[in-house]
């Protein structure tokens, strides 16, 4: 494998976790479960109460999170590993 494409991958996938920070901690859909006063990323608490929407973007929960940073790295290394050769 050309050094270049290493290169490449390492910095997308650096990106990517990085990018899965970010939005981890601004845009992510964040919940809170009220009977325990704790925070949570799911719907339904290991409580069994239903929490309810905290902060955050509706639609962008972890598993969002995690495709988009992980495709944004990918894409990146992929843009990077081009330029390389
Ligand atoms: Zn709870």
């Amino acid at each position: 494998m050309p050094v270049g494409t290493a290169v490449a991958g390492a910095v997308g996938g650096f990106a990517g976790a990085m990018l899965d920070s970010l939005l981890g901690a601004t845009i992510q859909l964040r919940r809170w479960c009220d009977a325990c006063n704790r925070a949570t990323e799911r719907r339904i608490h290991v409580c069994g109460g239903v929490t309810r929407v905290a902060g955050g973007v509706t639609w962008m929960d972890n598993d969002m999170v995690n495709l988009i940073s992980t495709a944004a790295g990918g894409l990146l290394a992929v843009v990077l590993a081009g330029y390389s050769t």
